[in-house]
């Protein structure tokens, strides 16, 4: 096992890179999916359960866990890892994005920002040095830096004003995280849609120095041909030599496009969310349980796939258990959906290693474009 975070970069295929990010509590195969366990777990999964998707780090929220059950009581308890039952690698954001969409009664200044708790309304303070506190307390592997993301649309002097706050941020990210070997920081290039920005933003963060570059403000609400034209260039600013991380994104057209890119990693709340919902989603795209022409369909969701859902259970029993709301019924689609988001990942990986990624992808999207099996 390394003892050191490091990133192997074994292949790349246009712009599309496969490598390992290998950690002391085990190896990430890039480009890697990683499901978002929000409050100390994917909900309606078992951690052993995640693993068997494939998934080989997950997502942890610093706002969620500070606010509950707080950071310093996980601390206590050993840390994140083990509170949860997950020892491979963890990812946590720094709390900022949360502190923006979820927060109430925000007061931002230089130092950090002041905010209610959504729960009960306690209040609390986030800083760049309090979010390295968390995530450390947390046992976070791969800890990000405390910034700060406006939402799209903006105009551009509000970017910019973001922006350059989240590079100064960034440095006292880095001053706080200080030197802790087997953990990794990452700085979060801002600056919207405006490629200068971008350029700038890139170029304040590898002035400073860190373990890996997320790609952040994007899956905002700008819209997937906003989000792959910055994509075009974003990722060529930033160093060959580390992981890319591309933040909250997202469907799997968007995971195939982010990749085809550039892009290493990616997280994001979507298949475990619209596992509860009914919501499935497949090589022929989304399928909707709920609907009424499942409700005598013995076939499976997918035919192909190898998951529990596919493999024990038909369309007609997975309508069924939606309608009657019983419990299994999100454990199945969520499983379902994490399984089919690593079967992309690890096609994409292996097409990448061979040289074919444009047969993947064409391959996917004529999937896609045939649509759902015909009804019965
Ligand atoms: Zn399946």
């Amino acid at each position: 096992m390394a003892q050191n975070f490091a990133f192997t970069l074994n292949a790349t295929d246009g712009a599309a890179r496969t490598g390992v990010i290998s950690t002391p509590r085990g190896e990430i195969r890039t480009p890697a999916f990683m499901p978002v366990g929000t409050a100390a777990t994917v909900k309606a999964m078992l951690p052993e359960s995640v693993r068997a998707t494939g998934a080989d780090i997950l997502l942890g929220n610093t706002y969620h866990l500070m606010l509950r059950p707080t950071a310093e009581r996980v601390a206590r308890l050993g840390g994140l890892h083990k509170f949860m039952n997950w020892e491979r690698p963890i990812l946590t954001d720094s709390g900022g994005f949360q502190v923006m969409s979820l927060a109430s009664l925000r007061k931002m200044t230089e130092e950090g920002v002041t905010f209610s708790s959504h729960i009960d309304g306690s209040k609390h303070f986030l800083s760049p040095e309090r979010s390295m506190e968390i995530q450390r307390l947390l046992g976070s592997d791969i800890v990000m830096a405390f910034d700060e993301c406006p939402a799209l649309p903006a105009t551009d002097e509000e970017v910019a004003r973001a922006m350059r706050l989240s590079m100064r941020w960034a440095q006292r990210s880095r001053d706080a995280f200080g030197d802790r070997p087997g953990h990794a920081l990452f700085g979060i290039m801002q600056g919207g849609v405006t490629r200068e920005l971008r350029e700038e933003s890139a170029e304040a963060l590898k002035a400073i120095g860190f373990d890996g570059y997320a790609i952040g403000g994007l899956a905002v609400g700008e819209g997937q041909a906003a989000m792959f034209g910055v994509l075009d260039y974003a990722p060529g600013f930033l160093p060959a030599d580390k992981p890319r991380y591309l933040m909250g994104v997202g469907k799997p057209d968007d995971i195939v496009g982010a990749v085809k890119r550039g892009v290493d990693m990616m997280d994001c709340v979507l298949p475990s969310r619209s596992g509860r919902t009914g919501q499935a989603w497949t090589r022929r795209g989304q399928v909707n349980i709920k609907n009424a022409r499942h409700a005598d369909d013995p076939r499976p969701l997918d035919e192909a796939c190898s998951c529990p859902a596919c493999t024990g259970y038909s369309r007609a029993y997975l309508h069924h258990v939606f309608r009657a709301g019983e419990m299994i019924s999100g454990m199945l689609l969520t499983w379902h959906n994490l399984h089919y988001f690593q079967e992309i990942m690890q096609g994409m990986r292996e097409a990448i290693a061979a040289g074919r990624f444009a047969e993947f992808e064409a391959e996917f999207h004529a999937r896609r474009a045939e649509g759902d099996i015909a009804p019965l």
